[in-house]
This record gives C-alpha cells, sequence and structure tokens, in this order.
C-alpha cells in the first residue's frame, strides 16, 4: 500500500513521473510525459495550455478514467493508479455538462446522494442548500432543457460538489458559456472554492482565466509540464522561453552572457550591456540566452533607479482603452511600451526607456535558437 507516499503525506493529489501513451500507426505516441505535480489540499490548481498539451488526459488519469503506462498517482496519500474512478474520492465536471435530460433540476444535483443511499428526509435540504448556492432556487423543478447554457453548468458543479468530493476535476467547465456569462460563473466558482475550502483541479487554455482563479498553475506543452507556481511566479519569472511567450505580452532580446553572479546578470545584446536578474538554472558566461521584459515594466522617461536605458524613437501608439501602446526603434530592437493613462507624450521625438535589472528576466535558450541581428 503506497509505500513512497509518505513523503507526500502532505499532498491531496500526488503524481509521480505518469505517462500515458497511445499507439499510433507512427509508433507510440506520448499525451502526457513524465509529468510531476503535487496538488495540497483546499488549492484551486489549474492545468494551463493550448489544445493538445494534454490536460484532459492529466485530468483523466487522476479521476481513474486512464491508467498511466508508467508512474503512480496518489490520492490522499493512497496508491490509486490502478483503481476504477469509484473507488476514488473525486469527482470530475466534463465540458459537456452531461445532466439528465428526463430528471428536474433537483433530481439531478440529488443523484450523487440517491446512489450513495441517502434517505429522502436527509436529501431534501441539501439540494435546496446547493441550488441558493449556486442563484438558481427557483429552477428545481425544471428540466435541462429549460435551462441556459450557464443554468445548465450551474446545477452540473452544484451536482458535482453536492457529495463534498476531497477533490473536483473540471475539464474546460465555463468554455461553452458566452464572454458575460462565463465572467460571472468563474466568480462564483471561485467564491466556492473559498467558502467550502474543497480541492479544485480546474483545466483550461485561457490564461486569463487561470491567472484569475487559481492559487497555483501547471503551464503544460506537448504533453510535459513546463512550469508549476502561483500565477506570480509564471507571469513574472517565467522558466521557458515557452511559458514566457504563452503567458502575456512581452519583449525578448537575444543576447550573449558576459558576467554573473548569484543575484545578476549582465548580457551583452547589440554591443549593450543589460543588467538582469539571475535564473535558477544559471548559465554560463559565453552562453546566448533570452531577456524578457514586460511592456508594463518598462519606464518612459530618464529615472535615476533604473539599472538599465536606451534611447529610442516612437514607431507607433496605439490606444486600447486606457492603456497605451507605443512601439519603440531602440538599438536593442523595437520595444513595446504599456503606460497606465500615460498622457500621449510619445511623438516622434527621442524617448528614453528605463528598466530595472529585476524586471529583465534571462531565460536560458536552447543552442540552437539565438539569431545574433547585429
Ligand atoms: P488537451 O486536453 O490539452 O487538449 P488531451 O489530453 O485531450 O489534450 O490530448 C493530448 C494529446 O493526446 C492530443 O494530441 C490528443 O490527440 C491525444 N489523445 C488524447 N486521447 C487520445 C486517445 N484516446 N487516443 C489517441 N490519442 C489521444
Ligand atoms: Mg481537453
Amino acid at each position: 500500500m503506497g509505500t513512497s507516499a509518505g513523503s507526500h503525506s502532505n499532498s491531496l493529489v500526488y503524481l509521480e513521473s505518469v505517462s500515458k501513451i497511445y499507439p499510433t500507426t507512427a509508433g507510440e505516441f506520448y499525451a502526457v510525459q513524465n509529468v510531476t505535480l503535487e496538488v495540497k489540499p483546499g488549492e484551486f490548481f489549474s492545468l494551463l495550455g493550448s489544445s493538445g498539451s494534454g490536460k484532459t488526459t492529466t485530468l483523466r488519469l487522476i479521476g481513474g478514467f486512464e491508467i498511466p503506462e508508467y508512474g503512480q498517482v496518489f490520492i490522499g496519500g493512497e496508491d490509486v493508479t490502478e483503481h476504477p474512478p469509484y473507488r476514488r474520492d473525486v469527482h470530475t465536471v466534463f465540458q459537456s455538462y452531461a445532466l439528465f435530460p428526463h430528471l428536474t433540476v433537483a433530481e439531478n444535483i440529488a443523484y450523487p446522494l440517491r446512489i450513495a443511499g441517502l434517505s429522502r428526509s436527509n436529501i431534501a435540504p441539501r439540494v435546496q442548500e446547493a441550488l441558493r448556492m449556486f442563484r438558481i432556487p427557483e429552477l428545481g423543478d425544471r428540466r435541462p432543457s429549460q435551462l441556459s447554457g450557464g443554468q445548465q453548468q450551474r446545477v452540473a458543479l452544484a451536482r458535482a460538489l453536492i457529495s463534498r468530493p476531497k477533490v473536483l476535476l473540471l475539464d474546460e467547465p465555463l468554455s461553452a458559456l458566452d464572454a458575460k456569462i462565463r465572467e460571472e460563473v468563474r466568480q462564483e466558482l471561485r467564491e466556492l472554492q473559498r467558502q467550502t475550502n474543497l480541492t479544485f483541479i480546474y483545466v483550461t487554455h485561457d490564461q486569463e482565466e487561470a491567472l484569475a482563479l487559481s492559487d497555483r498553475i501547471a503551464v503544460m506543452h506537448q504533453g510535459r509540464v513546463e512550469q508549476i507556481g502561483t500565477p506570480e511566479d509564471i507571469y513574472t519569472r517565467p522558466e521557458s522561453l515557452f511559458v514566457a511567450q504563452f503567458i502575456g505580452k512581452a519583449n525578448f532580446l537575444t543576447g550573449q552572457v558576459m558576467q554573473l553572479d548569484a543575484e545578476m546578470a549582465i548580457v551583452m545584446v547589440n554591443g549593450i550591456a543589460v543588467k538582469a536578474v539571475a535564473p535558477k538554472q544559471v548559465p554560463s558566461p559565453g552562453d546566448w540566452v533570452t531577456l524578457m521584459i514586460r511592456p508594463e515594466r518598462l519606464q518612459v522617461g530618464q529615472s535615476v533607479k533604473a539599472d538599465n536605458q536606451v534611447t529610442g524613437k516612437t514607431a507607433s501608439v496605439t490606444y486600447i482603452g486606457q492603456r497605451i501602446e507605443s512601439n519603440v526603434d531602440t538599438s536593442l530592437g523595437q520595444l513595446t511600451v504599456t503606460q497606465l493613462g500615460g498622457s500621449a507624450t510619445m511623438g516622434q521625438e527621442d524617448v528614453t526607456l528605463t528598466w530595472t535589472a529585476h524586471d529583465c528576466i534571462v531565460i536560458p535558450s536552447p543552442p540552437s535558437s539565438p539569431v545574433s541581428s547585429v
């Protein structure tokens, strides 16, 4: 019984080097490859990645709908790798709501409790509470076909939560809803998770959704986990070029490491020394790396506090609501700058851009990728 689970007694779900392989005519295909991740009790944990990156397969491995070729799945410290779904204390909400069309809303929500053998008098108040929690108290007698998409998904979520599973697995539960309703239900979902303190594992391809909802995010790419961290970690400290490009907007510069200590790196970009914060995976002097600077981290105008400074000419200015986005041609290349509610001081004249080393992230690049633009 789960001998190696001891060191992960603090985790509710633990995947250890899990791989799922599908046979194809071209040979073995790894839908999920060597994924290790840990979800703690009460966490809102998201799997974020583009279509085909292995999110659903990972969720199905946790839910017991797939068995991995390699690795182990632990839930609550117990090795459940080969257990069927009904022997795991998890509940899955799929993208399609999968409500029973012939049952009323109340009967749909009550279903897991009926299966568990609870008496009618025990079930009724819990169904009422669930209807209230999801702000659909008046819909109990309707059939699914008489509900909007947003209402159907609320019913599906209420049904999932009513049996209080240790872990709720949600596979893109909001993707079929239109933008306004999606944001509403998203908000409710987050509040509900906080109130109930249940553990959610949430699959989405929508980075905004993942950043807004999650305590931690695993970014997936081609069946692998690229990075796991808080939304802030992922956004401000991407550890790979993929994560940096996938999340948000950024400026990328290619350069060669000149100097390095525990905290700071100096990287030569087009003959200019740029100060940056040293990455976890420390490169060696002479290595080619990518520097990432978020557009909102570039300051317009002189600053004594800045570690880096470059001058340039504005190539274009775009107003996006309250934000102003400018492209500035500099000797480092074109840089995109975002200003919040700034006055449009950026005409054709020379502009000075500054930024701190702290906001300049070194990302190790594979040796083949750097193209010097000297
Ligand atoms: P995501 O949910 O991130 O879109 P999936 O986990 O559904 O990705 O799929 C990951 C990859 O595995 C995809 O390339 C998909 O085509 C493949 N895949 C998923 N399920 C199967 C299956 N049953 N048989 C063969 N290939 C599959
Ligand atoms: Mg999927």
